[in-house]
């Protein structure tokens, strides 16, 4: 998609420094962090929503990125938030998942 930023950012067209990057998912902090690590975690290729998402694969490469990611951010016991905006209740049409942290414990 030629005026998505996420897609620009993927083939490297802006300059973004990427916490984790192979040639399927980046990972890097949101520009507005409501959490003290808040990172999205995206596939290269364009799929405009959650729905849209129909690759197997690319979903449990999804998972294990983010599941690598709780553990490097030490949000393992500190709870965290892995969330997705969709149905129109997103601001960017580039499937991302939202991963923010520490959120505190549930008492
Ligand atoms: P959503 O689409 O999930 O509602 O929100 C998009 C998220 O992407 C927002 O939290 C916003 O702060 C973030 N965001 C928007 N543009 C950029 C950008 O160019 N770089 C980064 N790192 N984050 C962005
Ligand atoms: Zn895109």
């Amino acid at each position: 998609m030629d005026d998505c930023i996420f897609c620009k950012i993927a083939k490297h067209e802006e300059p973004k420094e990427f916490t984790y990057e192979d040639e399927d998912v980046m990972v890097f902090p949101d520009i507005h962090p409501q959490k003290p690590t808040h990172l999205l975690i995206i596939p290269k290729k364009h799929y405009k929503d959650f729905l849209a998402l129909d690759d197997e694969m690319l979903w449990a490469k999804l998972k294990d990125v983010a599941q690598n990611m709780i553990r490097e951010f030490n949000l393992v016991e500190t709870g965290f938030r892995l969330s997705n905006n969709g149905g129109g209740g997103q601001l960017i049409n580039h499937l991302h998942l939202h991963l923010m942290g520490p959120t505190g414990k549930a008492i």
